[in-house]
């Protein structure tokens, strides 16, 4: 098909999707970055096409959105909006995490459950993709509070997932603390034992290493993305945003290979250290977290090396790699400008969706080593996908075995987007090479099912 009929193909699809989800920008713009390169690649193959692969895959098979109510410590009664996004289970029980932040509606949890798709397949394990979550902010909540709200989603969810149909794990928002008080009322309410939550403690069916793995499996693939190049880690310098839990891993995983990490972000502003965020430092970053604060400046003050930035994204920063590990939509296309001006060799994306469509063009048209995070931030998920082949063996891995495991299907990942995004001159296209990876195995599951 000509190149014209092509890009024709792909407006017509793109504006099919928005007079359908009308004011749902950030799944649109998920949809738009999947059409661009999985259509030009559709039309060339006879047993795709006409199949209507796309316009299945970008409705979800099921949306639940429902009242949450629950009792504040001062006895008032507050009301959050629950989702939970069923996208598609044609490899497998839908898998995806929950994220409780005031930003979280249907756009962005349709985007969140639509790129987990592909991220899931990209895994090639058996797990089909969707998302979760609600409008509910923990910031500066107590721990009663949490907990009541927690069993209060759950009252709720428990009715639609379950080990075998949906297993939810966690998001921004929604860490350890979170994933125990909705297990335990999961339980409760529905009297079963089962690995129907990933991202468990220990104690009760939790996996070693899944706490590290997003950030261990975004730092395995960056690895891989600069082998290509003859590069490694040590003796490079990286710009991180964000002090969550996947730039924890990064920060961690980079500097234990070599690697220094100038910068973290959090929504105030960005803390620069010139003499790396290492050590000591990596344990201080941990107790903020866990104190619930998400305030970077607290960091600089209380190590002298670092600059605190008010207000501002740590792109500026010259950096030979470049991590966002924070939220959709906090790279846009002046940053990326920042970072090529500075001669950033690699980008790769820990967060979803962080960068913007015209800041990922940029990077791509500069041929800089870019990889989108459906396909580097897949170890999280993976890493949840080995939990449940330890839930359903009822074995317990060792974190040497875990991590072999996690690393060998980041290889994998980076091997799959190789093949797919190689393009004329060499230049691996990530972005294209993830999409249609992550769409060959859904699609084939798909039409070996039938219309359903
Ligand atoms: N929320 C994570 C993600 O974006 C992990 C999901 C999971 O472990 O199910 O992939």
């Amino acid at each position: 098909m000509e190149q014209h009929n092509v890009e024709q193909k792909i407006q017509d699809f793109v504006a099919r999707i928005e007079a359908k989800n009308p004011n749902e920008p950030e799944f649109l713009q998920a949809v738009k970055e999947v059409a661009a390169t999985v259509i030009p690649f559709i039309v060339t193959k006879p047993e795709y096409s006409g199949k209507k692969l796309l316009e299945r895959m970008t409705e979800a098979e099921r949306i639940i959105i429902f009242r949450v109510p629950w009792v504040d410590d001062k006895g008032e009664i507050q009301v959050n909006r629950g989702f939970r996004i069923q996208m598609n289970s044609a490899i497998g029980p839908y898998k995806g995490g929950i994220r409780f932040h005031p930003t979280v509606n249907l756009s962005v949890l349709k985007f969140l459950a639509f790129e987990q798709v592909f991220k899931n397949s990209l895994t090639t394990l058996p797990m089909g993709g969707g998302k979760g979550g609600a409008d509910f902010d923990p910031n500066g909540k107590s721990d009663n509070e949490i907990m009541r709200f927690c069993q209060a989603y759950m009252t709720e969810l428990c009715k639609h997932i379950g080990p075998e149909t949906d297993v939810p794990a966690g998001d921004i928002g929604v860490g350890a603390r979170e994933i125990g008080y909705l297990f335990g009322q999961y339980k409760k309410i529905r009297n079963e034992f089962t690995g129907v939550l990933t991202g468990k403690g220990l104690a009760y069916g939790g996996s070693l290493i899944r706490p590290e793995a997003t950030g261990y499996g975004v730092v395995y693939f960056c690895e891989e993305m600069l082998k290509t190049k003859g590069e490694e880690i040590k003796g490079k310098t990286a710009t991180v945003s964000g002090f969550g839990n996947v730039a924890w891993g990064v920060v961690k995983k980079f500097t234990e290979l070599g690697g220094k990490v100038l910068t973290i972000s959090g929504p105030d502003g960005y803390i620069y250290d010139e003499d790396g965020i290492s050590g000591e430092k990596i344990d201080y970053l941990l107790e903020l977290r866990a104190s619930g604060n998400n305030r970077a400046e607290d960091y600089a003050k209380k190590f002298p090396s670092a600059k605190f930035v008010a207000g501002k994204r740590p792109w500026e920063v010259k950096c030979d790699i470049a991590f966002p590990c924070a939220t959709q939509n906090e790279l846009h296309l002046e940053d990326a400008q920042a970072l090529v001006n500075n001669g950033v060799m690699c980008v790769t994306e820990a967060a979803n969706m962080p960068s913007t469509l015209d800041a990922i063009n940029h990077f791509l048209d500069n041929k800089v080593l870019f990889s989108p995070g459906k396909a580097s931030n897949a170890g999280g998920v993976a890493t949840s996908g080995l939990e449940m082949t330890q839930n359903s063996i009822r074995l317990n891995w060792t974190s040497e075995e875990v991590d072999a495991r996690l690393k060998e299907i980041m290889r994998g990942i980076h091997n799959s987007c190789r093949f797919y995004g190689v393009e004329e001159d060499g230049y691996v296209n990530y972005v294209k090479g993830a999409n249609i990876a992550g769409f060959v195995k859904v699609a084939e599951a798909m039409l070996a099912q039938g219309v359903v």
